[in-house]
């Protein structure tokens, strides 16, 4: 986060895994990282003139020859000349092969994600990750600061949708801000809305500020971590503290915002029933609905190969949760990573979801896979992969 924007070309990572927080914000630079190899890297990179980075095959080159440098320019300037491609693509409407509108968006981390998203032809930003905003900060922005941002975001994809989530730190996102004590099981600790409902002075003025930013825009509100219906609604009760302090300010701000959660804890799919009647619509954190299901940290090299989004266990807890949400009219998306892995798109698609939100430079890809998806022969794909036996058996299924 510190290292100056234009001087990183990339990065390689002793530890870490393809869905921890230092992996997305690559991905949202739009910078190839390889995470998870190991502690003899630092051993191995002392000294070394030249390294080479391969982020799409996950390798790290020490002091290459030539003739692999050679291949990696041009490969480089392959991807170039597929994105110019994809670039003429960004108009086209995200819509199945038998006329099945999907909502395609963002995910953003800042205000330059959000103009990104608009280049490649986002609907709207589905998660704004409110935390990276303040990573880097001794002290907690203040609601003036925050409007302003949430406003910057909302500029750059005018009468679009924006889902701004909540401040979501704990886990492996920490807040020097915020002090946070050292736990032994940060991701199964104080995190996310826990933290938020704890100590009501971090959570209100943000809420003041996106009830704010809501007066001119569309700013869906969303909650992270969410495990019981308690939870929702005592921030429920928080969001109407807010618009009441707004209202005796006799500040201007949203009516009547979407409030709705992530699902990213298991016990959120299997009851989403129960959360459906109190959200007004759901989007799944793969991510963490990965490592919660498996008990599989996301950020351990060690357990990485067991980290499987496609695993038959998670494909089921979305299944549920799209079922339950569909049976009281509310939407689904996921934001997690798996909504940019475009072999995925016709699965997700079957399951029921109805949106994907992924970082701006996946968006082309992801477009294109749901022009190719059939709804009926994606249920049929999702009804296969249900009954799958492993993520190996969809990863196949997927393959063929
Ligand atoms: C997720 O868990 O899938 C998610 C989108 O949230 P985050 O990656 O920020 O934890
Ligand atoms: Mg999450």
């Amino acid at each position: 986060m510190s290292v100056p924007r234009d001087r990183l070309l990339g990065f390689a990572l002793a530890a870490g895994g393809m869905t921890a927080h230092s992996s997305i914000l690559a991905r949202s630079l739009g910078i190839p990282a390889v995470v998870g190899l190991g502690d003899s890297l630092l051993d191995t990179v002392q000294g070394t003139e030249t390294l080479a980075l391969d982020g799409g095959a996950g390798i790290l080159l020490v002091n290459p020859p030539e003739h692999e440098l050679q291949r990696l320019r041009d490969l480089v300037a392959q991807q170039r000349a597929e994105r110019d491609v994809l670039r003429t693509e960004v108009d086209r409407p995200s819509v199945t092969g038998d006329g099945v509108m999907i909502g395609l968006l963002a995910n953003a981390a800042n205000a330059a994600d959000a103009s990104a998203a608009q280049e490649w032809g986002a609907a709207g930003i589905g998660l704004l990750r409110t935390e990276l905003l303040f990573l880097e900060r001794s002290a907690l922005p203040d609601e003036e600061e925050q409007l302003a941002l949430y406003q910057a975001v909302a500029a750059a994809l005018p009468n679009q949708p924006i889902t701004v989530r909540t401040l979501d730190v704990g886990g492996d996102k920490p807040m020097p801000a915020l002090a946070l004590p050292r736990e032994a099981n940060p991701f199964l600790g104080w995190r996310g809305l826990r933290i938020g409902l704890d100590r009501p002075e971090t959570l209100l003025p943000q809420l003041r500020a996106l009830l704010r930013a809501g007066a001119n825009a569309d700013i869906r509100i969303m909650l992270p971590m969410v495990t019981s219906v308690a939870e929702f609604r005592r921030a429920r009760a928080l969001l109407d503290e807010a618009r009441r302090q707004l209202a005796d300010a006799g500040l201007p701000c949203a009516d009547t915002p979407q409030l709705g959660m992530m699902v990213e804890v298991p016990a959120a799919a299997l009851n989403a029933a129960a959360f459906a009647r109190e959200a007004d619509f759901f989007s799944i954190g793969t991510n963490d609905l990965t490592q919660y299901t498996l008990a599989c940290d996301r950020g351990n090299e060690r357990v990485s190969g067991l980290y499987q989004p496609l695993h038959p266990a998670v494909l089921r807890l979305i299944a549920m949760t799209c079922e339950a949400a569909h049976a009281y009219g509310r939407h689904v998306a996921v934001c997690g990573d798996l909504a940019g892995d475009a072999r995925a798109t016709p699965l997700l698609i079957g399951l029921g979801v109805d949106e994907l939100s992924c970082a701006a430079g996946q968006i082309a890809l992801v477009r294109r896979a749901i022009r190719a998806t059939d709804t009926t022969a994606a249920r049929e794909l999702a009804a296969r992969a249900l009954a799958c036996a492993a993520a190996e058996e969809v990863h196949a299924l997927l393959s063929a």
